[in-house]
């Protein structure tokens, strides 16, 4: 084994300032953020970071025909009323 692949697996990649950790570590090296508020940071992330947009759109595009994030979904269309359900 001469070849360590960055994201080597067992690390803890900090969410804030995106350094690699140690598996074991309880806080980021870098920025002291605790391994508890990455783990929370995170969670957040995944269900979708609210104020921190993970990939920017193209400066000086106004209205880019881009992905904008996943719409809150009112309510799922599920069955519209379906009759005789108990
Ligand atoms: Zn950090």
């Amino acid at each position: 084994m001469c070849f360590r692949p960055a994201s080597a697996g067992g690390g803890v990649q900090c969410p804030k300032c995106g350094y690699m950790n140690d598996a074991n570590a309880t806080e980021c090296k870098m920025c002291h953020t605790t391994a508890e508020e990455m783990q929370k940071m995170s969670a957040s992330m995944a269900g979708g970071a609210p104020g921190m947009p993970p990939m920017p759109a193209a400066p000086g595009a106004p209205g880019a025909p881009g992905a904008p994030g996943m719409p809150p979904a009112p309510g799922a269309p599920g069955a519209p009323g379906a009759p005789g359900t108990k």
